[in-house]
């Protein structure tokens, strides 16, 4: 983390410095600095807000505030936020909702976020061309099923369960150069385990990763 802290924070001083000594004379590197200094600024707060997280986490101080949670909202949500993103990258980002959808009591923020990393890092572990389909649907359980499942570089079985805990990435040469602090998907396991739920995650490496999110569906009274 010290590393994801570091790096942004070099790059910003770096052109912000540069950008202050010859701005003057190469207004097109006055651009290209402002546009390095917002995106690693983005970098820096995604990092500091994890940390965060995991701070009110571990701090015990996290209250659930339950509603009925509205899963198109939520969905249409995800949409938005990771759309254009998907887009750019030339990924498919598709949503397998029943006609039905199941009922879920939940602290709906809690739940986005979880979702917004597993979304989040299906994405980002998956290569242009590739697709990402998110599914909702009820078990015979009554427990509400979150399904984000990728086309992308895979997990191997030996970094299946290492991956949830703290600061932990895969061993795996080719996300070396994709940005993360580890933190992810601890979080989005505290926040589902909050609510009584758990993750668990499947992968075929060079094929693709499933991650199944579980929640009780309607809290009993
Ligand atoms: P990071 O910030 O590194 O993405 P996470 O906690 O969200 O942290 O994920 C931990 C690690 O799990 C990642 O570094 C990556 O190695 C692996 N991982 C998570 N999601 C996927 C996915 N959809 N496909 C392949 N690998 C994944």
């Amino acid at each position: 983390v010290a590393h994801e802290l570091r790096t942004p924070l070099t790059n910003i001083l770096l052109w912000a410095q540069t950008a202050a000594e010859q701005g003057t004379a190469d207004p097109r590197m006055v651009e290209r600095a402002i546009t390095v200094i917002t995106d690693e600024s983005k970098r820096l707060e995604r990092v500091v807000q994890d940390m965060l997280s995991i701070s009110e986490i571990e701090s015990g101080r996290q209250n659930l505030s339950l509603t009925d949670v509205d899963l198109l909202i939520l969905a249409e949500t995800l949409r938005e936020d990771f759309g254009p993103q998907a887009r750019e990258k030339g990924i498919e980002l598709s949503f397998d909702l029943p006609p039905k959808l199941p009922v879920l009591t939940a602290d709906r923020d809690k739940i986005g976020v979880a979702l917004h990393n597993l979304v989040g890092n299906a994405i980002k572990y998956t290569p242009a061309g590739g697709t990402v389909t998110v599914g909702v649907r009820e078990n015979e359980e009554g427990q509400v099923i979150f399904e984000v499942q990728d086309t992308g570089i895979g997990i191997k079985e030996s970094d299946l369960t290492r991956i949830f805990e703290r600061f932990q990435r895969a061993e795996d040469e080719r996300i070396a150069g994709i940005t993360g602090t580890g933190l992810g998907l601890a979080i989005a396991r505290d926040l589902v385990r909050l609510h009584g739920g758990d993750i668990e995650a499947e992968s075929q490496p060079d094929e693709g990763s499933r991650f199944t999110l579980r929640l009780p569906g309607r809290r009993a009274a």
